[in-house]
């Protein structure tokens, strides 16, 4: 391995320390040993916050201003590789939470809230890089409201100005998140902007950060974060650009790799032909009957995970096809070339005329799985989401839970609950929840074991149990994704396993392989692995899950030579991956996360679905059990799943 030559290539090399509880700022260079052990964004987040808890003990409430919060970008950011526009935020989940006893589970141990990591396009990640960082860690809390603002190499607090906020019922609350965007661009010409919704402000644990209006740190809590610190916005300008360590070699290999991106999009055998036009939500075809690629359907989620399948003709109102109809122009994340999987939208009719952006399959399916069947309100819903600042795919297992509570009149003691299929009663909690304006929307806006309890104060002991039954995300789940989770036992294991809590399908994805034939645990464990070591690297280099390359390859590592100066063989960049994603499940064991958590399955998804394809089907405990033997196996951890000393030393997190 080469050392750094002439400082830092591809990255800035400076990281700034926040403290918001005595408003000091502190501008350090980086140490290139991270960057050479960690890549970037992602990895070095990781350490960051693991350096934190090492410090300072467990983080026992997320919401407390010794939770750290960092925004930052990769090396691959803002270079032409396509995707190269995605940035990193980490910090301590608001979601993924279950500090009290359950006595609804007897297996049970406290977790603080698991060390999350989330995503997002748009141009902040790289206005950021351009005003000379590649980190902004964020500690402590502020006295009164502020925002941050990150210009040419300088870092200020300032205080939040009047303007950013409004008066909603006699509360002084954020504006939403287009708005607040607006008003600092106007402030600060040609900045970028990520900030807080209405839901952050008022720490609903599932709330996000937006970057330009449209592109979310989406999942864990990270507007909750920002709320319980008083901030309100991080604003970013700058106009250099990181140095190439041979900008000439990287513009050969450049053009050699977008042309096999553009090659792969182009290929029909590809899933990433489908993105230029479908995006995400070709998904939502094949999930619920095969179409696109000739395979079965019969796993998009329905009632709050009871069936994978339901009335073909409610389908087609929310089908891949019925959202292409409300597809306009191309609105992708910055930098992005060929994948280019998201589009504007624009709906025409009332009630839910207005224009944004096409949901995401993930959205959709979750709010079918609500039984909303109305494609121009799952628009409408989706937008107010971007708008609040709300996870649209946590808000999704909320509502189902919260749907099927009432259905069995759990929610009796409370006004107005949501029905299953009522676009309307959505609508209506969902604002309840971002502006905790009505007991229920107090509610449903924590996490869930909270709601549990809430649900059941008052009611004899003997209703605890179908109440937590309702409800997917209890002992502290993120909500699973819009694949039925009975259906697949490897993308169960990747739901059970992600680091950033269970349900979380970006860290691995099983589908295509278990439709091929993958079934071995050994076999599921190894794949499962894989794909999260994988993605810690995409992710920490700053591209997008749906880059279409193998980032270990020779042609993607003479790349990476070329911007960073760095040499890598295969082996040891993946071993990049690995060590990321021990660090983080380090971490999380700090955090209270053990084998009881990755074992845990919610009670209904036990019951076997009833209709279509994969009837009978549902998540085996002791299938479960032996794909997580083997996983631990495979990952060096013990039979409880956790990081002993020894890996830490054999990978070189700990000397
Ligand atoms: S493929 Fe989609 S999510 Fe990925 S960078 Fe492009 S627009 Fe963004």
């Amino acid at each position: 391995m080469l050392p750094f030559q002439n400082g830092f290539f591809g990255y800035r090399g400076r990281i700034a320390f926040v403290d918001l509880g005595n408003r000091a700022v502190r501008v350090e260079p980086a140490d290139p040993a991270l960057y050479r052990d960690y890549l970037g964004g992602r990895g070095v987040q990781a350490l960051l916050l693991y350096d934190h808890l090492k410090r300072n003990g467990p983080v026992r409430d997320p919401l407390n201003p010794a939770n750290r919060i960092i925004l930052g970008n990769g090396p691959v950011n803002d270079t032409h590789v396509a995707t190269a526009g995605r940035g990193s935020c980490s910090f301590i989940g608001t979601m993924t939470r279950s500090p009290e006893p359950a006595a609804w589970l007897p297996a049970h141990a406290p977790l603080f809230g698991l060390l999350t990591h989330a995503s997002a396009g748009g141009v902040f990640p790289n206005m950021l890089k351009r005003s000379g960082l590649d980190h902004l860690v964020i500690d402590g809390r502020a006295d009164r409201p502020v925002r941050i603002l990150v210009s040419e190499g300088r870092v200020a607090i300032l205080d939040a100005e009047d303007e950013l906020f409004e008066d909603v019922g006699g509360a002084k609350v954020p504006k939403t998140a287009s708005a607040i965007t607006d008003i600092l661009a106007g402030l600060h010409p040609g900045s970028s902007t990520v900030c807080l919704g209405p839901a952050g402000w008022n720490r609903v644990a599932f709330a996000c950060l937006t970057n330009d209006k449209h592109r979310n740190f989406g999942r864990g809590g990270a507007g909750a974060v920002f709320g319980s610190k008083n901030l309100v916005a991080v604003t970013a300008h700058g106009r250099d650009r990181a140095a190439y360590f041979d900008q000439a070699r990287f513009q050969a290999l450049g053009k050699e790799l977008d042309g096999q991106v553009k090659a792969h999009v182009g290929d029909s055998k590809w899933t990433a032909s489908f993105r230029p036009e479908a995006g995400t939500t070709w998904w939502l075809d094949r999930a619920f009957n095969g179409g696109y690629l000739g395979k079965q359907g019969g796993y998009l989620p329905w009632h709050n995970f009871d069936e994978g399948s339901f009335d073909p003709a409610d389908f087609a109102k929310v089908g891949t096809e019925a959202f292409l109809e409300i597809s306009g122009p191309p609105k992708v994340c910055s930098h992005c070339r060929h994948i280019m999987c998201t589009r504007a939208a624009q709906v025409d009719r009332p009630p839910y005329a207005g224009s944004g952006v096409r949901p995401e399959f993930e959205t959709i399916a979750l709010w079918i799985n609500c039984c909303i069947v109305d494609r121009d309100a799952v628009f409408h819903i989706n937008h107010l989401c971007n708008e609040l600042g709300i996870d649209t795919m946590t808000l999704g297992s909320v509502m189902s839970g919260a749907m099927e509570l009432a259905e069995k009149g759990c929610l009796a003691g409370f006004k107005d609950a949501p029905a299953f299929g009522s676009a309307p009663d959505m609508i209506r909690t969902l604002k309840d929840i971002a502006y905790r304006s009505s007991p229920l929307g107090e509610l449903l806006g924590g996490y869930s074991d909270r709601a549990i309890a809430g649900v059941a104060a008052g009611r004899p002991a003997a209703d605890l149990e179908g109440i937590a039954r309702c409800v997917t995300t209890a002992f502290g789940g993120l909500g699973y994704a819009g694949i039925e989770p009975k259906v697949f036992p490897g993308m169960f294991a990747a739901y059970a396993t992600s680091n950033r809590g269970r349900g979380d399908h970006t860290y691995a994805w099983t589908i295509q392989a278990e439709e091929g034939g993958l079934q071995g645990a050994e076999e599921l464990a190894a794949y499962v692995a894989a794909g999260q070591e994988g993605k810690a690297i995409v992710d920490s280099l700053g591209l997008c899950d749906f880059f279409t390359e193998d980032t270990a390859s020779d042609l993607f590592l003479g790349l990476y030579r070329a911007l960073t100066g760095i040499e890598y063989t295969a082996d040891a960049f993946k071993t990049c991956g690995r060590r990321i994603y021990t660090l983080e499940r380090r971490a999380n064991n700090i955090q209270g996360r053990g084998r009881i958590y990755d074992a845990h399955i919610p009670p209904k998804l036990t019951e076997p679905l009833t209709r279509g394809a994969h009837a009978g089907k549902a998540v085996d405990p002791a299938r479960h059990d032996a794909i997580l033997n083997a996983y631990y196996r495979k990952q060096g951890w013990t039979r409880d799943g956790m990081v002993e000393p020894a890996l830490l030393r054999a990978l070189g997190i700990e000397p």
